[in-house]
């Protein structure tokens, strides 16, 4: 399947973007982010599984527990593809995360979870997939940086995609409207699964 192209044909538009109606927090304009330059970050995308924030504790029981990223359902091996163009910062797979790529594009840090494949070294590997990503690669937009997998703690094939911007935990779901809302109406329906 091909990969969901963002970069769409679409005039440019940046704009502020709200990150909670609570925090009243934005990214102001002055940094124009053009949300076209993103890509999509998994083929074969099949639904959006855990949303960020509080949910039930996946333990049972009464608790919550903070979700830090957004979940997306897709086929064991399916090909996890870079948000934004950046460089490799972080490489691990020995956490609850599983296998793990961290990215880092200027004010922004991205983290890929439960990928297939392991770590040796610096390295994140995957033969099977053809992969290999290190500390330090420079990674454009859209390549292909790992598989859908289902290491650390998870209880079904998915991607786990976390962002923070300055530092701050950003809910995926307000980067990714942005992202729709820059290629305009008929492509939001046009990408919409199912
Ligand atoms: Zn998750």
């Amino acid at each position: 399947m091909k990969p969901k192209r963002w970069l769409a044909m679409l005039g440019a538009s940046t704009f502020a973007l709200t990150l909670s109606p609570q925090s009243g927090q934005t990214f102001e304009n002055k940094t124009a982010i053009d949300w076209r330059s993103g890509s999509f970050p998994v083929e074969n995308f099949q639904a959006y599984t855990s949303p960020f924030g509080y949910r039930p504790s996946a333990t049972g029981g009464a608790g919550t527990e903070f979700h830090s990223g957004l979940d997306f359902a897709a086929p064991e091996g399916s090909y996890i593809r870079n948000w934004w163009t950046g460089r490799v910062i972080e490489v691990s797979d020995n956490t609850a995360c599983g296998t793990m790529v961290r990215i880092q594009s200027g004010s922004w840090v991205h983290v890929y979870c439960h990928m297939k494949g392991f770590v040796s070294g610096n390295t994140m590997i995957d033969r099977a997939g053809g992969i290999q990503v290190w500390v330090g690669q420079a990674i454009p937009a859209g390549a292909r940086i790992g598989r859908v997998g289902m290491t650390g703690r998870t209880t079904g094939p998915h991607l786990h995609w976390g962002l923070k911007y300055q530092g701050s935990l950003v809910n995926p779901a307000i980067v990714l409207q942005a992202m729709y809302a820059s290629q305009g109406r008929g492509q939001l329906s046009a990408s919409k699964p199912r």
